[in-house]
């Protein structure tokens, strides 16, 4: 929009039938005779009031797109408050928690301190790296995490990530992601959460048999590292490489907060290499890790010499200070996850039987039962959808044309396949 840079602090006055016959608007140069009264400015400056119209949606405009600016802190929440919004969505992982309140809070501490003036010692920022099963809870631990915050944030998946000029994707779309879930605020995207799920996954292999260059491992590895420790980075507003004359958006991840998930499959076997040989040093008995849950539980051992004997680059483990183990769910942690969060799966199907004017009721025999598969599954918490979709896949198909108002009462038996999903005569809904 063109802009005449005028002083208006005298106030703009009204140009009518009596004032300069010949005047016209400044922006479109239509005369007063055409577009009727115009507003003056300073120095023969005019405005018509189409012009104003105009000017005024193409403001509105503006601000829609770039939507409500996100605000810069005036309070952060303490690592206690953050703990106990986390403690409404997510099952366990008590430690975890703490790790990431602790984690968060002084990230956005640090952030309000540096951008005050006096700020002589820096701190640094401390990413964090998740290390736990399938299903555990990393994804929505970060997730929980951002919403609660207010701040944009991003998933990405390091094994889509490959170095520039491969096929595959590049580094910088995960920032574009961060850039899409706050309508490109870079000032907001720059003070972001990038979730990067399966981290352990471009470890450099020894199994990694190409005789030209390692695609997916070192080298994204290394073009991960100046992401996560500050760099101003060339984002394709389009993403991908098929856009070569696109004009690139900088993005300065200095204040991104980063936290890395994996699951690390056979880290556990390095640590309890490295406890046991300490332990055979102590005269102890190595045998205590052919125990199948003592496995899981050295996992909470690791130690940053683990890691990189999986295979990361010291100078990644470096950018990720914060390291933190979350433990496989139990059983009896699967039935809370089916039963407490504030989203719970058991409450969303009952909202489903609400919807159709209907009652679902499910046993705790049920919910046992349930739980009791999905740790066959070994998928963690993410197996208990499909148990219970299978269980009521039947009954959903047919719901909305069943008589309103009847209960159904989910057993044991249902979810194991042996019976199917009535409603019940002898009970009206709650
Ligand atoms: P991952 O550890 O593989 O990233 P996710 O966080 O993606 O696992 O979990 C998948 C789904 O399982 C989540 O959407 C959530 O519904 C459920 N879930 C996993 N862990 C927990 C937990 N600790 N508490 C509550 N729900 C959980």
């Amino acid at each position: 929009m063109a802009s005449s840079g005028k002083d208006f602090t005298s106030g703009p006055s009204k140009r009518g039938p009596t004032g300069k016959k010949n005047a016209s608007c400044s922006f479109c140069r239509k005369s007063y005779r055409e577009v009727g009264p115009l507003v003056e400015g300073p120095d023969d400056v005019y405005v018509c009031g189409e012009c104003v119209e105009l000017c005024q949606s193409i403001l509105d405009q503006e601000r829609r797109r770039r939507g409500t600016p996100h605000k810069l802190f005036t309070k952060v929440p303490t690592p206690r408050d953050i703990v106990s919004h986390l403690d409404n969505y997510v099952v366990g992982q008590d430690h975890t928690k703490k790790v990431l309140a602790v984690a968060v809070h002084n990230h956005y501490k640090r952030l309000m301190l540096n951008t005050e003036a006096d700020n002589e010692v820096e701190i640094e920022k401390s990413n964090v790296l998740m290390i736990g099963p399938t299903g555990s809870g990393k994804t929505l631990l970060a997730k929980t995490l951002a919403k609660f915050l207010q701040v944009p944030f991003a998933i990405g998946d390091a094994t889509t990530l490959t170095e520039a000029g491969y096929v595959g994707e590049d580094v910088e779309n995960l920032l574009l992601k961060l850039l899409h879930s706050c309508d490109f605020d870079i000032e907001a995207a720059q003070r972001g959460i990038v979730f990067i799920d399966e981290i352990d996954k471009i470890g450099k292999t020894s199994s990694n048999v190409s005789i030209t260059r390692d695609v997916s491992g070192e080298g994204v590895q290394q073009a991960l590292l100046k992401m996560l420790e500050g760099t101003v980075a060339n984002v394709p507003p389009q993403g991908g490489r098929k856009h070569p004359e696109q004009q690139y958006i900088q993005v300065d991840t200095t204040n991104i907060l980063f936290i890395c998930g994996g699951t690390f499959v056979g880290l556990e076997d390095i640590v309890a290499r490295r406890l046991g040989r300490k332990m055979i040093g102590f005269g102890q008995d190595n045998a205590a890790f052919d125990n199948k849950e003592r496995r899981h539980d050295v996992i909470h051992d690791t130690n940053v010499e683990d890691i990189l004997e999986f295979g990361l680059i010291p100078e990644l483990v470096g950018r990720l200070p914060v390291l933190t183990t979350l433990s496989k769910l139990s059983e009896t942690d699967l039935v809370h996850v089916l039963t407490e969060p504030k989203n719970a799966l058991v409450r969303q199907y009952q909202k489903f039987f609400e919807m159709e004017e209907s009652h679902l009721e499910v046993t705790p025999e049920a919910i046992r039962e349930i739980a009791k598969i999905a740790i066959q599954k070994d998928t963690g918490a993410r197996g208990l959808r499909s148990v219970i979709e299978s269980a009521m896949f039947d009954i959903l198909f047919d719901l909305p044309e069943q008589e309103a108002g009847k209960k159904y009462v989910l057993t044991p038996e249902i979810v194991r396949g042996q019976a199917r999903l009535f409603p019940r005569d002898d009970s009206a809904a709650a």
